[in-house]
């Protein structure tokens, strides 16, 4: 187990604003472990001011994936994080929005030069997914190691299909846990838990209010609940009149910006970050609206996700 120094979030710096914490991060130890949202919009509709849901968790320079929504790949060049770090791909569920890029990261991931053992941890069919994706890819992957000299992909990629929860796995830096959530009719869903060597953080992936979450998240310094600002919701609706069940699925799958406080507080957590938004794109929620709505149940400080938001 890495033995580095243990860095405290301390919830003065976090109840200083959204806006302080890129700077006051920059001053953190070059080894803490780095949480970056790359894609903060919930659903799959492609938007100009957030992706799609993805994050990345950067322990000892190893990059952990968790959903890989259309773009993560540009997010994480836009982050800096090397795709030749990438190690571990998690998918919470098969949700476009949050595979959509999976077998790209993959690709290209390889393609500027990942030669090392790559993991992908999911639900089923995780394994057809990948499956079908490099056969898709066949032709590219072929060509490149004919013509430049590229390692063969397939046996980089080693997927492990998810069923229940539990422990996922464990290395020298980071111990990965699973919860079942509820988020029908979409089965199984998971969020993920990784204690890593300075701090732990919890990504709900997309759950309606769960008491599995509440105990996967027990006492961790970090929570990214995916919410809903609910008057937003009837207006998102309404914008979309070719998808009548949209409204529904929200509201019986999703969680609210005020149960996301709910879980929050009952799990015990040291910070709570909103992402995956839902309305991700209606100019009338403020960051403060959202914020309020999950203060309403949570006494600790609130963040609004937002793309390439260091955590
Ligand atoms: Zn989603
Ligand atoms: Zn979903």
């Amino acid at each position: 187990m890495n033995r580095r120094a243990f860095v405290r979030t301390s919830a003065s710096v976090a109840l200083g604003g959204a806006a302080a914490w890129p700077k006051l991060l920059a001053r953190h130890p070059a080894d803490r472990t780095r949480l970056i949202l790359l894609g903060t919009g919930g659903g799959p509709r492609p938007r100009t001011n957030r992706t799609a849901s993805s994050q990345v968790i950067v322990v000892n320079n190893a990059a952990y994936v968790v959903d890989c929504g259309d773009g993560v790949a540009r997010q994480l060049a836009a982050a800096g994080i090397p795709l030749t770090t990438l190690r571990h791909i998690f998918i919470t569920h098969h949700h476009s929005d949050h595979n959509a890029d999976y077998g790209t990261l993959i690709q290209l991931a390889w393609a500027v030069g990942l030669e090392t053992r790559l993991d992908t941890w999911g639900p089923p069919p995780l394994d057809k997914i990948t499956r079908l994706f490099l056969e898709m890819s066949a032709y590219d992957i072929r060509i490149r190691i004919a013509d430049e000299g590229y390692p063969p992909l397939a046996p980089l990629v080693h997927t492990h299909e998810l069923t229940h929860g539990g422990t996922v796995m464990t290395d020298d830096a980071v111990k990965v846990t699973a919860a079942l959530v509820h988020h029908p009719i979409v089965e199984p869903a998971f969020a993920y838990r990784f204690d890593c060597p300075d701090r732990s953080i919890v990504i709900s992936g997309d759950t309606a209010f769960s008491d599995s979450l509440i105990q996967l998240a027990s006492g961790a310094d970090v929570l990214v609940h995916e919410a809903m600002y609910l008057p937003g919701v009837d207006r998102l609706a309404a914008r979309v009149p070719n998808h009548p069940g949209l409204r529904q699925h929200l509201l019986a799958s999703h969680t609210s910006a005020e149960d996301a406080g709910r879980v929050a507080q009952a799990a015990g957590v040291k910070l709570l970050v909103l992402s995956h938004l839902v309305p991700a794109d209606d100019p009338t929620i403020t960051d403060e609206m959202w914020s309020a709505a999950a203060r309403v149940h949570f006494r600790g400080p609130v963040i609004v996700g937002r793309d390439l938001l260091e955590v």
